[in-house]
């Protein structure tokens, strides 16, 4: 399950931003997940919730906006949306398609209170 992995990248970024001076908790972290990352969100939150027990992101909710895998035909220059596991070009069946966007990744903002 590669979500694990990920979880953690993401916890360890959370924790390099959290102030040092003070004690926070984590109210919320936002994340933005591309389609081609093949993360599955509800095992992302679960691998979250698990390593972030007994971290100030303990109880933290997480709110994952999912990134539509977007791609740009090099044939017949057709900008698709694709929803299937087929990496082909819906107007022209052409499989030189340039990823413009799915690929995503990142911790969007971080949401914390005094603790
Ligand atoms: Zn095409």
């Amino acid at each position: 399950m590669h979500e694990m992995g990920i979880a953690m990248e993401v916890l360890k970024i959370v924790s390099e931003h959290l102030p040092k001076d003070q004690p926070v908790r984590v109210t919320r972290i936002r994340l933005k997940i591309g389609k081609l990352t093949a993360v599955v969100p509800d095992n992302f939150k679960f691998c979250l919730e698990v390593i972030a027990k007994d971290t100030p992101a303990e109880g933290a909710e997480v709110v994952i906006e999912e990134v539509p895998l977007e791609v740009l035909c090099e044939d017949c220059g057709a900008k698709s949306e694709l929803t299937e596991a087929l990496f082909i070009c819906p107007q022209c069946e052409s499989p030189k398609l340039k990823v413009l966007s799915g690929r995503e990744l990142f911790v969007e903002s971080i949401e914390v209170e005094e603790n």
